[in-house]
């Protein structure tokens, strides 16, 4: 008999719960994708996201057809194909693993109730996580809503035991069962040349084996002096597993499982445990974004329903989207952001600070941009970040912590190489003047003519009006 096995966001054939139910179970596995963006709305994938996704299939693809399977692509209502499917191939059940975005669980809960009252054994598995949402509780009961507890709580349950890799081989599917092509489905940009994602891919490897071979990179390099290095955007500090933990695939088990594995010198454990802790963050915003689901679109903390964010200037805003704002470390990650798809951590917060505090933009529209132009565009981390950034999360850094992008540009881009390298027409400034560089308005205009003359919001002025608007009116005594 056989199983479908409905690959979602876990586009890997080792450490795959779905897979191997179907296996051990005794079934021939059908392995499905089924493209149905509208079912995630509102926050249906992005751009940047759908462009990694076009190769990652390629990859799954591949992968499959190694071992004797393939893909079986469809598109459109996902409850309907599948019913197609069952229909085809007598399928005696169907497995997936689990997503923890509202529009997922709502469609999947649909899905499961509509099947099993026709006798299919329907089962959904953690392929995602560490940590179901719902094991980790306070002592009240409560879901966490701060960092460190949770993750001392959650610490304590991680398996270090080495995950299944992929099976060797896979059984033959019915030759008769048809699908569509990953280009198809036109997931690439459609755009005449030169299309916007022409430079990602000198960065990044979409698919299983581009993120097995980052893993074993990090491990051998970057892994030691983490927790210092990981604050430099100029440098390969960090892992950039972010788009293939996204796409599952790679899990954070197998992640987990190989860092402990290692024999650390002792030097080396902060970094180690500040990595893991970095794998923290990416559950806790998932466990946030399950047990608070409204907060993809609203403020965590209750306090800011009434909060006075200014009205966006679209000129302004598309200055931020493209690296025009005239503050360079801004620009810098806006541009490396619109360049490769992905943009250091550092610097996601510099200009998720510059957003809502200086411009004082509602932190949505930050998300929006991001989710259409990162790879790793993610609901829980992207929700998270730009909440925790702008202060109205829920583990915030307080509002009035505003990021000065001076301060953030001389302390971790010393030498300007991140600013040179993506703001290219500031690189003949010497090193002094690229973190304010409207200070030094006569080599600004003899040597970078073209970048903006000065920042499009005063920087000293708008943190002392972001405040202002953060602690209301004062009253005059
Ligand atoms: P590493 O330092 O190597 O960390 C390993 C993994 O841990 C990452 O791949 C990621 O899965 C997880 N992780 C690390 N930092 C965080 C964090 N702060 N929150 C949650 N998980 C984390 N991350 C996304 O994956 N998708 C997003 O859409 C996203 N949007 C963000 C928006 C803002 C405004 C901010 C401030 C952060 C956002 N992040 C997002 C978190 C973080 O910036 C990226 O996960 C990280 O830069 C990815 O690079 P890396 O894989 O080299 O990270």
């Amino acid at each position: 008999g056989h199983a479908l096995v409905w690959f979602r966001r876990d586009l890997r054939l080792a450490d795959n719960p779905a897979l191997k139910a179907a296996l051990d179970a005794g079934l021939a596995p059908v392995p499905v994708y089924i493209h149905a963006p509208d079912e995630e709305a509102p926050w249906a994938p992005g751009a940047a996201s759908h462009a990694w996704l076009h190769r990652s299939l390629l990859a799954l693809d591949a992968d499959l057809r190694a071992r004797g399977s393939r893909l079986i692509i469809r598109q459109g209502d996902s409850l309907a194909e599948i019913e197609k499917l069952i229909a085809e191939t007598k399928a005696e059940a169907l497995h997936w693993n689990r997503l923890y975005e509202p529009a997922s669980i709502a469609r999947d809960t649909r899905i499961k109730q509509g099947l099993k009252s026709r006798g299919l054994h329907v089962e959904s598995h953690n392929a995602a996580l560490l940590v179901e949402p719902w094991t980790v509780q306070t002592g009240q009961g409560e879901p966490y809503r701060v960092f460190t507890p949770f993750w001392k709580n959650a610490r304590q349950r991680l398996d270090a035991t080495m995950p299944a890799g992929a099976p060797r081989r896979l059984p033959e599917l019915p030759p008769m069962l048809a699908g569509l092509g990953v280009e198809d489905l036109r997931l690439e940009p459609q755009r005449p040349e030169p299309r916007w994602d022409a430079g990602f891919w000198e960065h990044w490897v979409p698919g299983e084996a581009g993120a097995l071979e980052l893993l074993d990179a990090f491990l051998d390099g970057a892994a030691r002096g983490y927790k210092e290095q990981r604050n430099f955007p100029d440098r390969i500090a960090t892992s950039k597993l972010s788009p293939h933990l996204h796409f599952g695939e790679i899990s954070p088990r197998t992640i987990v499982a190989r860092v402990l594995a290692q024999a650390w010198p002792a030097a080396v454990q902060p970094d180690i445990d500040h990595f893991l802790s970095e794998l923290g963050w990416r559950e806790f915003s998932h466990h946030l974004l399950f047990h608070f689901p409204h907060t993809a679109q609203e403020n965590m903390n209750p306090r800011f329903r009434e909060f006075r964010w200014a009205r966006p200037d679209a000129r302004l805003l598309a200055a931020w989207q493209r690296g025009r704002t005239g503050v360079p470390i801004v620009d810098a990650g806006m541009r490396e952001l619109w360049h490769t798809g992905w943009m250091h951590n550092r610097t996601r917060m510099v200009v998720a600070s510059f957003l809502t505090k200086n411009l004082r933009y509602h932190w949505k529209h930050g998300a929006q941009w991001f989710w259409d132009t990162l790879v790793d565009a993610d609901l829980a981390n992207n929700t998270q970040g730009w909440q925790w950034t702008a202060g109205t999360g829920a583990d915030a850094a307080p509002y009035f912590r505003i990021f000065n992008p001076v301060a953030q540009a001389e302390k971790f881009d010393a030498a300007g190489k991140y600013v040179r390298r993506w703001v290219p027409e500031l690189a003949k400034l010497p090193d002094a003047a690229l973190s304010a560089p409207w200070e030094h308005a006569d080599l600004l205009r003899r040597l970078a003519p073209d970048y903006p003359p000065k920042p499009i919001v005063d920087l000293k002025a708008s943190r002392e009006a972001a405040l202002e608007a953060y602690s209301g009116p004062k009253t005059k005594p």
